[in-house]
């Protein structure tokens, strides 16, 4: 099997990477092992929201500038604010294509609810994403009875403490109860399985109607709209309120429903996915081809003019902690280590801790070296990369679409087709 390029990994980078790569005419696969971060995600994605020393960034492209100067390895500072700013544009178009209906622009950051009742700035919030301002709106935060990965009493305390007006409620719905009997079937992914059935629609909505009399908005768990993504919009338009869906803990709808959208659109695109397989080596042939080795095709490689590393942090083991250093895990490739000769954790929990920011080290083309040499035809993207802290500095998200877009472009560039 003979592809353009093959994608190591399938989550928001590698999904991204091999989207552009195919409207592009590239013949692309994807492998990839298991569920990505998009599976345990908000369904947001973020931009850039604080610099490394923890200040807040209200202007992009001022606060990309600073990132420049002052964290020199962050992948957006080796990009160039420029080139950022215009993978961003392109990502939002992107994403549209993929039928992902988002609200934000890379201009405008906006704060969306997390399920804690607090605010978290974002890039770009699925359309039904509670975001910024509630105030001076009468908001009823709505449970499901017996379902424990969503506390409202939580969400409306948080929201209290702002001096917004918000109260509890809880939805009966007898037709999950085939659930209710098996705690660990009560799950978000599970009740929306259910709930997306058309034949449970009326029951929903009747239940709905008799709590959203006198509020502005009633805000959900998001349990709707896993098979059925249109479902949240319907219900919307039959409800005399407005009506948001907060994630709940994992996993989580609106991530997944992300990941669907994303690979039902790289599959249009004559993308491939060989999901629940694993790449365990990279050689090459006497041609030049990389030849991917996975654990379900044996002896039989992919071969491949280009090959992208999209197979994500500790998370993913796209990286792996061993005793005495962390190890990249197919290439073992050079990495920023920032642990090196300190600690690897801040004692205090909540600072920027130092392991998230280790990872590949790469030159401008996101190209990644071993023992100092460039691998020839490899580029690195999204989480797997370092120099970052995509929870501290609020970019996770934007560095994965940012660096997937700048490596398939590079790849587009050479122009080599098989
Ligand atoms: C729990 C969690 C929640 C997050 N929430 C947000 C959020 O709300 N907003 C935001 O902007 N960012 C969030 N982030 C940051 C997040 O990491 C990125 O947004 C992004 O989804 C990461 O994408 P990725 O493609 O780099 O890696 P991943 O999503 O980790 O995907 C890597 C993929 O590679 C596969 N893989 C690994 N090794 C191999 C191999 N040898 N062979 C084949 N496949 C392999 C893995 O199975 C996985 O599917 C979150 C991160 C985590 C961990």
């Amino acid at each position: 099997m003979k592809f353009d390029a093959t994608i190591i990994g399938g989550g928001l980078a590698g999904l991204i990477c091999g989207i552009k790569l195919g409207e592009a005419g590239l013949r692309c696969a994807i492998v990839s092992r298991g569920q990505s971060a998009l599976h345990f995600s908000s369904g947001s994605l973020d931009l850039l929201s604080h610099l490394a020393d923890g200040t807040p960034i209200s202007d992009i492209e001022t606060g990309l500038c600073e990132l420049a100067s002052r964290s020199p390895e962050h992948p957006y500072a080796q990009l160039g604010t420029a080139a950022v700013l215009n993978y961003a544009d392109e990502t939002e178009a992107l994403l549209a294509r993929a039928g992902l209906t988002l609200q934000g622009h890379w201009r405008y950051a906006h704060s969306r609810l997390t399920p804690l009742g607090l605010w978290r700035t974002a890039w770009l919030s699925q359309q039904d994403a509670p975001c910024a301002p509630l105030t001076g709106k009468r908001i009823r935060v709505v449970g499901i009875a017996g379902f424990l990965d969503f506390e409202p009493l939580m969400v409306a305390e948080g929201l209290k403490q702002q001096n917004i007006d918000a109260d509890t409620a809880e939805l009966a719905l007898p037709v999950l109860d085939v659930l209710r009997q098996n705690p660990s079937e009560f799950r978000s992914v599970n009740i929306a399985r259910m709930l997306d059935d058309p034949r449970y629609t009326q029951q929903l909505l009747q239940e709905l109607t008799a709590l959203a009399s006198g509020y502005d908005a009633l805000l959900l768990p998001a349990v709707v709209g896993l098979e059925q993504p249109g479902l949240p919009a319907q219900l919307q338009q039959a409800l005399p309120c407005a009506l948001h869906f907060i994630p709940t803990l994992p996993p989580s709808v609106p991530g997944m429903r992300m990941y669907n959208a994303l690979a039902r659109y790289f599959r249009k695109c004559g993308g491939i996915i060989m999901d629940g397989d694993a790449v365990t080596s990279v050689t090459h042939d006497t041609s030049g081809l990389h030849q991917v080795w996975t654990r379900n095709h044996g002896d039989i490689p992919l071969k491949a003019r280009h090959v992208v590393l999209a197979s994500g942090s500790f998370f993913s083991n796209g990286l792996v902690a061993e005793r005495q250093r962390v190890r990249e895990a197919i290439f073992d490739l050079d990495l920023h280590d920032y642990a090196a000769g300190g600690d690897w954790s801040h004692p205090d929990f909540f600072h920027s801790q130092p392991w998230q920011s280790i990872g590949v080290k790469t030159n401008a083309q996101l190209q990644p070296a071993r023992h100092g040499e460039v691998v020839a035809g490899l580029y690195a993207i999204g989480t797997v990369l370092g120099g970052f802290d995509p929870i501290s500095q609020g970019c996770g998200g934007g560095v994965c679409a940012i660096t997937a877009l700048h490596a398939a472009q590079q790849i587009i560039t050479t122009g080599s087709r098989l």
